[in-house]
């Protein structure tokens, strides 16, 4: 078995392969040298100094060692020869394999100027510890896009006293993964927690007397002395560009991550998991591509049993589970969340949408909930309605209204 990539992904599936019995030899790649390590805490706690480098740790050569892996750090896939099945690296080494995991992920997309002094993105622990420096207490930073990635890098610039722009060119950023109305509601509290365009797109980033300077589209233009960029991301496929593998918006899979080719037949013992790879989502009856941290790991379980056991494939249905952290609060979504029909139950700090499809409750976003998030999702995995739930967040309002002192 060989694994291209050794993020959380190829981390995960490594480990899965072992837990479920899979004695033959791993070699798993990275074209980073550091130790793997998760990415979540890099916008996050390691951001703002609450977590080390140590703590984000994903994997070491001790685990790698126990479970005989052999982990190679440095080294970088460049092409792949399926018929002669052998992952050929920058190096000229080659590594040949009878199964292959795909598991090479994404990188920052950069705007031309991005290579300017005083701009970064932030995908790996090198870009994060960059950033880290540049967060001194009384400068400013502007922040090119409200994501999840760029509020998360606007909360954590304003708790080390940077005076942040959180940048969209969406007038609600948001609206495209959570709907409008959620999304209308989101917006309104990033509003009220950083200063934000939203509604206006950068244009260009140019030095100006050892600051930068953004344009925005309505012309308008801004001072800062860092600019942060979180606009999405690049797929790492470059290395599968001439192999039979389907590139379509990813790595295409089946719905139990077996890669196929442009006619959409399984390519034999070749998979693909995590932000690289485009799976079928069978409840959506199409290809979906999820960069989330949940569903690299959900993925990475599914591919080690259908590796071990390859008769017993299943298909997989994702739960679209995500999390972020952001001024102080969690936010937490699965399932759809773009269905129109929505509820929003608010109790002070914390509120609760909740999304439904013909009475069934489909997809939840919870704010500072974590309570209710669970319950959704249980809810959503057994069928359940969405009248239930709201009934459910209603009586908790209720009765943390009655809890409350004079309630
Ligand atoms: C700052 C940040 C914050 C995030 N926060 C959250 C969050 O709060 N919640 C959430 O659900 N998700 C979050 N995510 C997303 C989550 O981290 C990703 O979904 C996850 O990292 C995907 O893992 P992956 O292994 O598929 O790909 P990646 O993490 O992109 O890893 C791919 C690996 O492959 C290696 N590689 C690439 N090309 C080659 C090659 N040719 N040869 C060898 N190796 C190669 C890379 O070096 C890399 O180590 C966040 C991501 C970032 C960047």
């Amino acid at each position: 078995m060989v694994i291209v990539g050794a993020s959380v992904a190829g981390v995960r599936t490594a480990q899965a392969l072992r837990a479920e019995g899979y004695a033959g030899t791993i070699t798993m790649l990275d074209a980073e040298s550091a130790e793997p390590y998760d990415k979540p805490p890099l916008s996050k706690n390691l951001l703002t100094g609450a977590a080390s480098a140590d703590d984000v740790r994903l994997f070491g050569e001790g685990e790698a060692h126990e479970l005989e892996i052999d982990l190679r750090l440095g080294v970088r896939a460049v092409s792949l020869d399926l018929g002669a099945r052998t992952v050929v690296c920058e190096s000229g080494e080659r590594f040949p394999f009878s199964q292959l995991v795909i598991a090479s992920g994404a990188r920052a997309r950069r705007p031309a100027w991005a290579s300017l002094t005083g701009v970064f993105t932030l995908r790996s622990m090198a870009d994060a510890a960059a950033i880290r420096e540049r967060l001194v207490p009384g400068s400013t930073v502007a922040i090119v896009g409200a994501g999840f990635i760029g509020a998360e890098l606007a909360s954590a610039a304003q708790a080390a006293g940077v005076q942040a722009t959180l940048i969209d060119p969406l007038a609600t950023p948001l609206a495209r993964i959570l709907g409008s109305e959620v999304g209308a509601l989101l917006a309104d509290w990033h509003r009220s927690k950083v200063a934000t365009e939203f509604g206006v797109g950068v244009t260009d980033v140019s030095p100006e007397a050892g600051s930068l300077r953004v344009t925005l589209s309505d012309g308008r233009r801004l001072n800062a002395d860092t600019v942060l960029v979180g606009i999405g991301v690049e797929l790492n496929v470059e290395w599968l560009l001439d192999s039979p593998i389907h590139l379509d918006g990813g790595v295409l899979c089946d719905a139990s991550g077996r890669a196929l080719d442009a006619w959409g037949d399984p390519v034999p013992d070749v998979f693909a998991v995590g932000d690289v790879s485009r799976w079928f989502a069978p409840g959506r009856g199409a290809h979906v591509r999820v960069e989330h941290w949940t569903n690299a790991v959900e993925q990475s379980q599914v591919v080690a049993r259908a590796v071990v056991d390859p008769g017993g494939a299943a298909a997989h249905h994702p739960s679209f589970a995500v999390w972020s952290d952001q001024f102080g609060s969690k936010i937490q979504m699965s399932g759809y969340t773009q269905a129109e029909d929505v509820v929003v139950v608010i109790d002070g700090e914390r509120w609760v949408a909740l999304y439904a499809d013909g009475g069934s409750l489909v997809g939840v976003v919870t704010v500072n909930w974590p309570r209710l998030q669970m319950l959704a999702r249980r809810t959503i995995a057994s069928g359940g309605t969405r009248d239930v739930m709201v009934e459910q967040a209603q009586a908790l309002r209720e009765h943390a209204a009655a809890a409350r002192p004079g309630g």
